[in-house]
């Protein structure tokens, strides 16, 4: 089953309810996958998270809507009921849901991609104050690269797809692995016909003219880039390795990068604790002078927390609740001033929130050539399943990589009931479920209500949803 999504439109706005004909009685009900929030105005937001559709019902149309949504309905529909049913938020009777998401899982498990994160360098020019990387390893080995390439040579034949994410320490400072190890896997992908993509997790420090036109030519048109906040506050907590403040160069970066007329994304994530959100409107002003208009620009936010680095506990950090409220809210704020702030749409799309250590084809390769699952936990012994040979062969501890990708909804009755199982599937992240033993339900679906109402207001402002095709890391 094919689901269309349309996201350029109001969904329920602009059509009329049809009396059903007797001539045709297939019932409709509700699928146990529609949420429906009001936000402060008391308009009515609808969420599907099967389909992944979301709509927003005009006050003259609550009448008819509301009562399909609660109890369905009966006959050939059209009008408002079509549009209902089309969008997945009625659905035949007898239709089993829980099994079609059990297939949905199933599907994604079997794709024919592969997802590797690349880590070229593992060390840094920068010490931020809550970094919890070791830096204990320099540039890619010669024959962990070979390893690479051998790899792909070996798997793209039986792929669809190949998606690569560029991660560190900062990639940047091995510009030339970068290139050679781009060239080396499009060159693969092509050959086969196998569609490529790539994106880069970066500082942003040496994201110049130069380095961005390399990139874009090396298929990395996305890139998440860090600022906290305004100038003072972003160089208290990210400092370059021997000291030194970073914002200016950064932001140099950008305003460069907006002249250059190419296609490309960057999404700048802002790490914020109380102090920032103290200062956040003029933090907005600022990159609202420079990016408005530019839709390639769009921000997310995250709270500062202690990510278990060697600072932890000296730096103001955001009770975890309190934290995560405040990055929707910050997104409205950042939308209301006229900057994009898309990325919580992504998270509630169909396998939206599962993360990438659960998919069977994602690995992390880290310069040494040890496999990882998870970008964060690198010094848990879990999350070492094996190691990459130069040959291309993943010698894999099947144990500890198991760990990761069964460690989802398969043996949890609360998830196989939770309405946000088809973006979930219990694989929010796995590394809590594996260390805690609990669910690790994402912010989205604890605050669906704040989610689905940035995501409105994120179309009323730019007309999109968010972001679709994008995987940026939760953490
Ligand atoms: S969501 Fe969890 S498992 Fe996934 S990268 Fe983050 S910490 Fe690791
Ligand atoms: S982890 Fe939480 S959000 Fe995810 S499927 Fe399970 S109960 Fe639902």
């Amino acid at each position: 089953m094919s689901i269309a999504i349309k996201e350029k439109e109001s969904l329920l706005e602009g059509a009329s309810l049809v009396a059903p004909s007797s001539a045709n009685r297939v019932s409709h009900i509700p699928s146990r996958y529609n949420v429906k929030v009001q936000d402060e105005s008391g308009q009515w937001i609808v969420y599907n998270s099967f389909s992944g559709a979301v709509g927003a019902i005009p006050k003259e149309k609550e009448a008819e809507i509301l009562p399909l949504l609660e109890d369905g309905g009966q006959g050939s529909l059209s009008g408002e009921a079509k549009t209902l049913i089309e969008r997945g938020f009625l659905i035949k009777q007898g239709t089993d849901e829980l099994r079609r998401v059990a297939l949905m899982k199933q599907r994604r498990q079997s794709a024919k991609d592969l997802h590797l994160i690349l880590m070229p360098t593992e060390e840094c020019n920068f010490r931020c104050v809550y970094c919890y990387e070791s830096f204990a390893r320099g540039a890619m080995k010669p024959g962990v690269r070979q390893g690479v390439k051998n790899l792909a040579a070996r798997l793209v034949p039986k792929l669809e797809a190949m998606g690569v994410s560029w991660f560190g320490g900062e990639p940047l400072r091995e510009m030339g692995i970068v290139e050679e190890l781009s060239m080396s896997l499009i060159n693969s992908c092509r050959e086969h016909g196998v569609s490529y993509s790539a994106n880069m997790t970066t500082n942003g420090y040496y994201l110049n003219a130069e380095n961005l036109r390399k990139l874009l030519a090396c298929e990395v048109r996305s890139f998440q880039i860090t600022l906290d906040g305004c100038p003072e506050q972003h160089d208290a907590m990210r400092v370059l390795k021997g000291g030194g403040a970073t914002f200016d160069r950064i932001w140099g970066n950008l305003k460069v990068a907006r002249q250059i007329q190419e296609r490309f994304s960057i999404k700048i994530r802002v790490n914020f604790n109380q102090q920032t959100l103290e200062q956040l409107s003029p933090f907005l002003s600022l990159l609202h002078s420079e990016l408005k208009g530019d839709e390639r620009f769009s921000l997310f936010f995250r709270p500062v927390g202690n990510w278990g680095g060697a600072n932890d506990g000296n730096f103001q950090v955001c009770d975890k609740k309190p934290g995560e409220e405040s990055t929707f809210e910050a997104s409205r704020t950042a939308i209301r001033q006229g900057l994009r702030s898309d990325m919580v749409y992504p998270f509630l799309r169909p396998h939206g929130s599962v993360c990438y250590a659960a998919n069977p084809k994602s690995f992390v390769i880290g310069a040494d050539g040890t496999l990882y699952k998870c970008t964060v936990a690198l010094e848990n012994e879990n999350n070492k399943v094996g190691c990459l040979l130069p040959d291309g062969t993943m010698d894999l501890n099947q144990d500890r990589y198991a760990l990761w990708v069964t460690s989802d909804d398969s043996d949890d009755p609360v998830c196989q009931s939770c309405f946000f199982r088809p973006p979930c599937q219990g694989s929010a992240c796995p590394l809590v479920r594996i260390e805690s033993g609990k669910r690790p339900c994402p912010p989205e679906k604890k605050m669906i209500k704040k989610s689905l109402i940035t995501t409105w207001e994120n179309f009323k402002a730019f007309g999109k949803l968010g972001e679709v095709g994008t995987r940026i890391s939760r953490d």
